[in-house]
């Protein structure tokens, strides 16, 4: 199938004013002002509607997390009393639960003009042994690109771990079933829909022998290295006691300081730490609104980009950000990124290029996803601008992130759509939410 999306009203790509054309799921040309497709045969999608964007791509998540958002027991604390009131309820977690809240999460991000998504799923209770799995028949079902980043922990409680001990594995069954996950899904391929990353949920809630094994298997198998870090000032204090040295120290120290490797987070870094990741080709996934609301601190975006390091953006887990929607994610990146650093240094084309040229070298796949451009995938995110909020607006690109979009009206994966007219196709919301509310409500209440 070959479709030429025909004029549309703004598009994030030069050279494309009269659209861009799709076959066989890539972008195979750009059509520029005053001219017509040169490719035969180009079925005609009408976008005078629409403004286009490169899909979105969400680098940081924790699915299960929107069954826990306004979580009473979490509300207006920091990172580690958040995460001790919450760690008790999510190792409730059941497969009929995770089942419901990746469908929601999944949703949520599609309708959001997301086309790729990353999973940081790290909590496995007895019975969810199979959580990865899971996520990546979701994703298959939603046509979705899915990262499935493989979690762990394995501290336990009397080494000083934070969750109970009934979520945590042991560092054998973690290995096995990390090699097990990369050998079943991991699709190294151009296009592929599905792959497999290795992340230990952070550097203090697994043992160093299961980050150095980690990062061993990674560069073994040819996967990434995802974790948290730097992500509040508590845990800088926490490596500086117990270890005397920073975390990006102690990060380095396990042999995860290389371009594999995309970090959540990354708030308090200085910049002798920066200068060394950028050398080492590390990324750093910036969550505006999970920090805002944990009060985390504010990543230092432009340091890192001046020294020629990729920043991606993710929403991060629900019950932080307490949101899954990643064009909301974008202007929360701009506004809080433009307090910080001035209007003269971010602007909301800063903010776009994050949510996908950034977000995408974090996964590495820059040379396919991100960019509107011949030859790149055919993920692409179309935003009406036919709401009140948009009334008056006039540069069409800039008015997604200043006035609020936050639905997509069409969104294209690999050359498929998704999402057409704001909704997802064979996906009965109404039963979804009612589904999802129960289980939160299940989940609280035991
Ligand atoms: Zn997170």
């Amino acid at each position: 199938m070959t479709v030429w999306l025909r004029d549309p009203l703004g598009i994030l790509a030069e050279g494309a004013e009269r659209g861009i054309v799709v076959s066989g799921g890539r972008i195979v040309e750009l059509v520029p002002r005053g001219g017509e497709p040169v490719t035969p045969g180009a079925a005609v999608f009408d976008a005078g509607r629409h403004v286009v964007l490169p899909g979105l791509i969400n680098t940081h998540h924790h699915f299960y997390q929107t069954l826990t958002r306004a979580s009473p027991a979490a509300l207006d604390r920091t990172l580690f009393p958040w995460l001790q009131a919450l760690y008790p309820i999510w190792a409730r977690l059941t497969p009929d639960f995770l089942d419901s809240a990746v469908t929601v999460a999944m949703a949520e991000l599609l309708l959001s003009g997301c086309t790729t998504t990353t999973d940081h799923h790290y909590v496995f209770p007895a019975g969810l042994e199979d959580a990865i799995d899971m996520e990546i028949a979701a994703a298959g079902r939603r046509g979705i690109r899915v990262v499935a980043t493989r979690g762990s922990m394995n501290l336990l409680q009397r080494d000083g771990g934070l969750p109970p001990d009934s979520v945590v594995q042991d560092e054998d069954t973690i290995l096995a079933d990390s090699e097990r996950l990369i050998a079943q899904y991991h699709d190294a391929d151009p296009g592929a829909m599905v792959q497999v990353a290795l992340a230990p949920c952070s550097p203090f809630s697994v043992t160093g022998s299961l980050m150095k094994a980690t990062a061993a298997l990674a560069a073994r198998t040819g996967v990434r290295l995802h974790t948290h870090l730097a992500e509040t000032a508590d845990e800088a204090a926490f490596w500086l006691a117990s270890f005397g040295c920073r975390p990006l120290d102690y990060l380095q120290h396990c042999g995860w300081l290389t371009g594999r490797t995309w970090l959540a987070h990354g708030i308090h870094f200085d910049a002798e730490e920066i200068g060394r990741m950028a050398r080492a080709g590390v990324c750093v996934t910036h969550c505006p609104c999970s920090n805002q609301i944990l009060a985390s601190g504010t990543c230092l975006v432009c340091e890192m980009e001046q020294a020629r390091m990729p920043v991606g953006l993710g929403v991060d887990g629900s019950a932080s950000n307490n949101a899954s929607n990643m064009m909301q994610e974008v202007r929360a990146a701009f506004l809080l990124q433009r307090s910080r650093y001035g209007a003269d240094r971010v602007s909301h084309l800063d903010a776009l290029r994050w949510a996908t040229e950034g977000s995408a070298a974090c996964i590495g796949r820059g040379a396919e996803l991100g960019r509107i451009a011949v030859g790149m995938q055919a993920d692409l995110a179309l935003f009406d601008l036919d709401e009140l909020r948009f009334s008056g607006a006039l540069d069409p690109v800039a008015a997604l992130v200043l006035c609020g979009a936050h639905r997509a009206d069409r969104v294209m994966v690999g050359g498929h759509w998704v999402v057409e007219d704001g909704a997802i196709p064979g996906l009965d919301m109404a039963a979804l939410i009612r589904r999802h509310n129960a289980a939160a409500k299940a989940l609280h209440a035991e």
